[in-house]
């Protein structure tokens, strides 16, 4: 009789040794010794594996590190960042609830709100990121969660964390914050009273630019358990490969943040000489208009920050991006590799105006040298400089080019 098959299922899953990585446990189905035991496998939902659809070691392993990152209860894995931030508005919201969301938001947020949460009956209100305490004004009967992301996206505008989530406290009303651009090294949003805490594990924590996965810490357990119930109704629970590589990146986190930090405010400053740039946008910069807030709840900085160029033909930013060596243009920052991402438009702001006229470019400053970066970009303006002049006879309207 041929055991062939038999043996190509069964052979060599041999024990584990003891080693610093953890193993990456891949698996869809879990075997129980017992039709009892089987049958009462849901009972074990919130603490064990019961279906890779629901998890797996490798992905407890990892949330076991966020949870002692963040100081918080408990961490789970989803699929991606946008999914984390999904999955908290699904855990929280029923149709005639209210959200409050920062005008500053990751932009494919208000595209959520607008596709996914108004046609069940969520209504999503913008407000002001620099709002404070004053949040509690806009609180209303439906009102139900608030979200907060310190610094904004592209904008970088630094929140009044502890007040914003007092004011939900007090109002009776759950808050979540995105803390992906400080990760849990530079900012700790459960310690500053916030019951959701999010992170983007796709740009720092995971930290190479190859992987996609999204995190969340609560210090409830129900609320634990709610987010658990609907990752899993939803099918968004995280591959277990993505949870071992983010894991992999939180080990080096420390030693990469700390020079993405070094870097970028070397570079922050070295471009706040620049004729070319009329703005800085870096929350560690002294000048910076929420810098007071940044130095009051932070512990450090990441590499991320943007700048606004004075106003010139597209022509003349297409002309400095395009011909970059060392950044490149493209989004999701977070690994070795320094990047731009310029902003052609505004970005939408529903109640806070917008109110640069130069186009905005986000920067990540990566791991390279600094001296390459810093040539790259001095090379750059010379092209900046380079195609104004030679487009000064047509006379673009800027503003108008930028809109
Ligand atoms: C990238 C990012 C996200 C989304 O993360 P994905 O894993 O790409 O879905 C959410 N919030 C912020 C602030 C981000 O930068």
């Amino acid at each position: 009789m041929d055991k062939d098959p038999t043996l190509a299922i069964q052979a060599g899953r041999a024990t584990p040794i003891d080693t610093l990585a953890p193993p990456v446990y891949r698996a869809s189905t879990v075997v129980y010794p017992t039709t009892r035991k089987f049958a009462a496998r849901h009972q074990d939902l919130y603490d064990h594996i019961t279906y890779g659809a629901y998890g797996s070691p490798t992905a407890q392993a990892f949330e076991t590190a966020i949870a002692a990152l963040e100081g918080g209860g408990r961490a789970l894995s989803v699929a991606s960042g946008l999914g984390a931030i999904a999955m908290v508005n699904m855990a929280v919201l029923k149709s005639g609830d209210q959200v409050l969301l920062p005008d500053s938001i990751y932009g494919p947020v208000r595209e959520f709100c607008a596709q996914a949460l108004a046609p069940l009956g969520i209504d999503g209100r913008y407000y002001d990121p620099t709002i404070g305490a004053d949040i509690a004004a806009l609180i209303g009967p439906t009102t139900r969660l608030i979200w907060l992301e310190s610094p904004g996206s592209i904008t970088m505008e630094v929140q009044d964390v502890p007040a914003i989530a007092q004011a939900a406290r007090a109002a009776g009303v759950l808050s979540a914050m995105d803390a992906t651009w400080a990760t849990p090294l530079g900012f700790k949003p459960l310690r500053h009273g916030v019951d959701f805490s999010v992170h983007a594990a796709s740009k720092y924590i995971g930290g190479h630019s190859d992987l996609i996965l999204g995190v969340i810490t609560v210090a409830k357990e129900a609320h634990y358990r709610r987010l658990k119930d609907v990752a899993r109704l939803y099918g968004c629970s995280a591959a277990p490969d993505n949870c071992f590589l983010a894991q992999r990146g939180l080990s080096s986190l420390d030693a990469r943040l700390h020079r993405h930090a070094q870097s970028g405010l070397a570079v922050a400053r070295w471009l706040a000489t620049r004729p070319e740039v009329a703005h800085v946008l870096h929350p560690a910069l002294p000048d910076h208009p929420t810098h007071a807030l940044f130095a009051r709840d932070y512990q450090r900085a990441g590499g991320v920050f943007s700048i606004v160029l004075r106003p010139a033909p597209i022509a003349a930013m297409e002309a400095m991006l395009d011909g970059m060596r060392i950044f490149r243009i493209g989004a999701s920052w977070g690994g070795p590799h320094s990047l731009v991402a310029p902003n052609l438009v505004p970005p939408t702001r529903s109640v806070t105006g917008w109110p640069y006229d130069g186009p905005i470019i986000r920067l990540h400053i990566g791991l390279e040298a600094l001296g390459d970066l810093i040539d790259d970009l001095t090379a750059g303006f010379a092209r900046w400089h380079a195609a104004q002049s030679a487009s000064d006879d047509d006379n673009t309207n800027t503003k108008e080019a930028n809109r």
